[in-house]
């Protein structure tokens, strides 16, 4: 369904654009006449002087450019949908021949476009410059801090409305729901300090999560049935302690959404047919396997999974398709499996860094980490060990003095790097424990960097450069952030690309460098990253339903012959209706829609 009203103004930005398909008998004859009209607006955009400021002429161009493309022959065929077709079909009111998922949100996208080519995206609040450049020396250095005081004086508000768990009355609720669950747990302080404890603790079913927490009655139902169709659930006692006790999810929306399923995501997972199960396996790791428990994408590294199992699941896992469940018994797996698979590495000299993760290999004992970092390490051409882990953030005291210590023996400056790759999502999961815990890395000379994925629950104006910024003070480094998997079970986490390209090219772009040193990507199912900022990657099309087809290219495409990769976006409009349904302002993300 559309509003019909979105016809008229979409042909009014360009009446001659209207004419022109309606002059055309059929879509063919309409791609003859469309190739000239398109190639006069480009030579009226390079050829007029003095008409358009240069940083609208740019935005008109990249535009004009995504505008040319998704109209080509190439993108139709890749993307197999002409949305030339459908302009047609409208121009000339062939109401009944739309297609059914026609809706609001690919008016938006043409709307945005057109008016992006004319000029009229009216991004920027003024046309003027900024007073500065019309002076020099100190006067214009004072103007120029004054207008940078108030860029930072709107986003500050912004960035204020985002609790971190170091704020002392975070600090202080997370003592309460700590007391809460010990008193429940008759347990102690001394067992809360125990990550035995949370492991033996870990909370299973909807009923004990109930009685520490409010549960909405979705909340109730998801978990509900997601035991009841065998899915993956827990969460460890300390993560709960995270939650807020009522169920509103002002501030700790990440912290449950990160655990409790939504209900589209049991029911897409309980409706899945056989064929449809394989798909969940997105980054297609069983294709990239050579040997058991080794995952490889790249020349260089190489992803050894020795354990397969996590002390509670983030719904939105890339494993979720092989992890029966939380703390799995056969979740470890057999000595000489693990051999085999370093014995492989072993024998592969271009390796030179091996990735050691899972599940979440913080979780296996003292002594299976250090032999098998011992074995992994007594490899020549081994030069990093990365420890991918999420333990810091979800069982922080499970990185005891005794861990480390076995661990750091490996980190040996000038011959081996060891080094942890962490998995904060929000401000709201940043705590002293978790700190602590980092610290305890840092102070053995080992880097820790993190890995956010940008979803629903962090994607909000500045929220993850708060997140960045607040990562750099307890001493990691922020790495990379995913651009959310298009998995359709968890569909309600995902966000538009171009909402992570704004972010980059907006709200990181207001941060210190050190503190926007991450890297945006998209994970190319079988190939790898993309990086988003470097553009290896174009704008197809714009399906009825309002959503996006890029095409992506892997990361060798300049190296060697290799095939691309289509995917599906959602739409930015339904994307926007979410936000503005959570409190945004919609009119704060208006430049999302000319990211392409
Ligand atoms: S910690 Fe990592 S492996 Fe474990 S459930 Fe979360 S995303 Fe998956």
């Amino acid at each position: 369904m559309f509003d019909k009203s979105y016809i008229d103004r979409m042909f009014s930005i360009y009446p001659s654009l209207k004419t022109l398909l309606q002059e055309s008998k059929t879509v063919k004859k309409a791609r003859f006449f469309i190739t000239p009209y398109l190639e006069e607006l480009t030579q009226t955009l390079n050829t007029e002087k003095g008409e358009a400021k240069p940083v609208e002429w740019l935005l008109q161009s990249s535009c004009l450019t995504a505008l040319r493309r998704i109209l080509s022959v190439r993108s139709e065929r890749v993307a197999k949908f002409s949305v030339l077709e459908l302009l047609w079909l409208l121009a000339n009111e062939r109401y009944d021949e739309l297609p059914d998922e026609l809706n609001d949100g690919f008016f938006e996208e043409i709307i945005h476009l057109l008016q992006g080519i004319k000029g009229e995206s009216h991004i920027y609040d003024s046309d003027a410059y900024p007073s500065f450049m019309s002076f020099e020396g100190r006067k214009s250095a004072l103007l120029r801090s004054k207008q940078l005081n108030d860029m930072m004086n709107d986003s500050t508000d912004l960035m204020q409305r985002y609790p971190c768990g170091l704020d002392p009355d975070i600090q202080k609720i997370r003592t309460e729901n700590r007391d809460r669950i010990l008193a429940f747990f008759n347990a102690t302080e001394a067992d809360w300090l125990s990550h035995e404890w949370h492991l033996k603790n870990v909370i299973r079913d909807a009923d004990t999560l109930g009685k520490l927490v409010e549960l909405s009655e979705q909340e109730r139902q998801a978990i509900e049935q997601a035991r009841a169709d065998g899915l993956p659930f827990g969460i460890t006692p300390f993560y709960v302690a995270l939650m807020d006790r009522d169920a509103g999810r002002k501030r700790d929306h990440a912290v449950r959404a990160q655990v409790i399923p939504p209900l589209n995501y049991v029911e897409t997972i309980r409706n899945q047919t056989d064929e449809q199960a394989q798909s969940f396996d997105f980054m297609k790791e069983n294709d990239t396997s050579p040997i058991d428990l080794v995952t490889r994408r790249y020349p260089r590294i190489v992803i050894l999974k020795p354990y397969n199992t996590c002390s509670q699941i983030c719904v939105y896992c890339q494993r979720n398709w092989e992890i029966d469940d939380v703390l799995m018994p056969g979740a470890q797996a057999a000595d000489e499996t693990i051999d085999t698979a370093i014995e492989w590495i072993a024998s592969n000299p271009v390796i030179s860094e091996v990735l050691i993760t899972g599940g979440d290999p913080l979780i296996m004992s003292d002594s299976l980490i250090h032999s098998i970092m011992e074995k992994v390490a007594a490899i020549d051409h081994v030069e990093r060990i990365r420890i991918g882990s999420r333990t810091p953030v979800v069982l922080p005291q499970r990185i005891t003095p005794e861990l480390m210590d076995g661990i750091a023996k490996f980190h040996e400056p000038g011959r081996r790097e060891v080094v942890l790759i962490t998995h904060f999502e929000h401000t709201y999961e940043i705590t002293p424990e978790a700190m602590q815990a980092v610290q305890h890395f840092r102070s053995r000379g080992m880097s820790v960097y993190n890995q956010a994925v940008f979803t629903m629950e962090n994607s909000r104006r500045f929220e993850l450069a708060v997140l960045r910024r607040k990562l750099r003070l307890i001493g990691v480094d922020p790495y990379y952030t995913f651009n959310t998997k298009g998995k359709e079970e968890t569909k309600s986490y995902r966000v538009p690309m171009a909402r992570l390209q704004q972010e980059v090219n907006e709200e990181a772009r207001l941060s210190p460098g050190l503190a926007r040193t991450d890297e945006p990507v998209y994970n190319v199912p079988r190939l790898g990253k993309n990086y988003i900022r470097a553009e290896h990657h174009n704008l197809l099309s714009v399906l009825p339903n309002g959503r996006r087809v890029y095409e992506f290219y892997p990361w060798e495409k300049n190296l060697t012959m290799a095939d691309t990769y289509i995917d599906i976006d959602v739409s930015i409009h339904d994307y926007l209706q979410e936000l503005q349904r959570r409190g945004e302002n919609i009119e704060d993300y208006k430049t999302i829609w000319y990211y392409y």
